[in-house]
């Protein structure tokens, strides 16, 4: 099978990591290892998970040669920062699930032959604590998460185990074995990597191993447990007035809208193929923007781009950045969470548009050059290959490289046979043969920037918020203004009865 083949993971004994450990077991700012010159080894207090420490040190010394000769240093003005827990990657969703976290380590197997380690602050980071989970999540559903055993796949996927809840179990969300480490180590690292960001540690922090954007406050979906994004965010509304979020995965990031539906605070724009009787989640549409009433601040403050299979480089390029440097303008976020999922690349498993690597990174490209606090994150991606190509690109875009990076995948990198092709940027004929049917509409795309620029009108009265609260858990504050919205309109509907009751006034004139 294509999946056994891909993933021999499950396999074999603990496959090598060739990231250097810069441990921040307690959230404390560890030396970047890289700097510290010939001390590799010594510095690291978690064994490292290549063959001997000696191995390790000796590949690190090669992938250095080539950093040099690649011309790889830390990027002029900007910190770049790496977010990465290795034991995620050895988890798997079972032989024919599409998501294969060895993904993870195709990734970094390229961006460290590259060297570009060597250009950014490697921190490989703790699993999120039960408290940090459940500042979005509530505790029943991590409470389950965190006990239930692992269950085999039911023979009927329709029809999952009775007695399981919060929609896990199924063929979309197996309870595999590892389960709450799995969950905890992607949040623990987007988490860490918006702490760098809050502390003015990074200016770029980068999270591979994030981006489970379908999660929901006590559900599991699509693939998703724990929405490390809004967690993430949540720490970035600590510091931040306005976070903006923006989603290239080829799915609608239904979780994170619906997180911040009710607040002003958070404008959330995805860009997904939209096709609700067959694509997942349903979700999405371009008239979707938040919250009907106007007197809910989340109101316009959902942004959706609703695509079809097959759309091009130069579309998406366009798109992404007509309507995010409007966003910009009119929302002017503190930061930027971008979620970079990669089945909206060519060649997805899932996925059915024709983005290229340079299509997909040039949204990369166009957020750091705003000159904003961004962290980036991982997501769908359902042909490892694929998704390792890319983010090991849009990494040298972060740190600056990607123009100098020789194409040709270096003949050192880990499984380099798994890629199948030599060039970090194949073409769309080495990937597809033949590009799918483009069912985008240029007048189609045109009228989506008009209704997203007719929103944003009702954006941009510059929100205010109250930077010394702490935002709590978010949930919270969705159901306080919910009530409160509820309040008033009941206000509304009471005065216009009495008013209905003298005869001299329509409700109507007054809602
Ligand atoms: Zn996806």
């Amino acid at each position: 099978m294509e999946q056994d083949r891909e993933n021999p993971y499950k396999w074999r004994l603990p496959k090598p990591n060739y990231l250097p450990h810069n441990v921040d077991v307690d959230g404390l700012i560890v030396e970047n290892m890289v700097e510290a010159n010939g001390h590799i080894v010594e510095k690291t207090n978690k064994p490292l998970d290549r063959p001997s420490d000696m191995e390790n040190a000796a590949y690190l010394n090669k992938i250095k040669r080539f950093a040099h000769e690649y011309g790889i240093t830390k990027p002029k003005g900007t910190k770049v920062s790496f977010h990465y827990n290795p034991d995620m990657e050895r988890h798997h969703f079972g032989q024919t699930h599409p998501m294969k976290p060895w993904r993870l380590t195709l990734t970094k197997s390229l961006v460290s032959a590259y060297g570009m380690n060597f250009a950014m602050d490697n921190y490989s980071v703790r699993a999120a604590t039960y408290e940090e989970l459940t500042a979005f999540h509530t505790e029943d559903y991590v409470n389950f998460l965190a006990t239930v055993l692992p269950q085999p796949l039911p023979l009927d996927v329709d029809n999952p185990h009775p007695d399981l809840k919060f929609n896990l179990g199924g063929s979309d969300c197996p309870l595999f074995e590892g389960l709450y480490d799995y969950c905890s180590m992607s949040a623990g690292a987007s988490l860490d990597a918006a702490r760098k960001l809050c502390t003015n540690q990074a200016d770029i922090a980068i999270a591979w191993g994030g981006g489970l954007h379908h999660a929901k406050k006590s559900e599991a979906s699509g693939f998703c447990y724990i929405n490390d994004i809004v967690l993430a965010i949540l720490q970035l509304l600590r510091i931040h007035a306005r976070v903006l979020y923006i989603d290239i995965d080829v799915h609608h990031g239904d979780g994170v809208e619906e997180a911040f539906f009710s607040t002003d605070r958070v404008m959330t724009v995805s860009f997904h193929k939209y096709d609700p009787q067959v694509f997942f989640p349903g979700t999405g549409a371009l008239d979707d923007n938040g919250p009907k009433s106007e007197h809910n601040p989340g109101a316009h403050h959902a942004i959706n781009v609703p695509l079809n299979d097959g759309i091009t480089d130069e579309q998406y390029e366009w798109l992404f950045q007509s309507i995010i440097s409007k966003c910009i303008e009119k929302f002017r976020p503190g930061a930027i969470a971008l979620q970079c999922g990669a089945d909206s690349l060519a060649g997805d498993r899932l996925g059915k548009f024709n983005l290229l690597v340079q299509g997909h990174a040039s949204c990369v490209e166009f957020c750091k050059k705003l000159n904003i606090p961004l962290i980036i994150f991982g997501g769908g991606g359902y042909t490892p290959r694929n998704v390792a190509r890319a983010w090991a690109y849009e990494t040298a875009v972060a740190i600056d490289q990607h123009k100098n990076i020789p194409t040709e995948i270096p003949i050192h990198t880990p499984w380099r046979d798994r890629f199948r092709n030599d060039s970090l940027l194949p073409t769309i004929q080495q990937i597809l043969g033949e590009p799918r049917q483009n069912r985008n509409t240029q007048k189609k795309l045109t009228d989506i920037i008009q209704h997203v620029t007719e929103q944003l009108r009702f954006v941009g009265a510059a929100p205010s918020a109250q930077l010394s609260v702490i935002p709590p858990d978010i949930g919270p504050i969705r159901d306080e203004v919910e009530q409160r919205i509820k309040e008033e309109m009941e206000d509304i509907d009471e005065i216009g009865r009495k008013l209905q009751e003298e005869g001299v006034g329509d409700r109507m004139e007054l809602s």
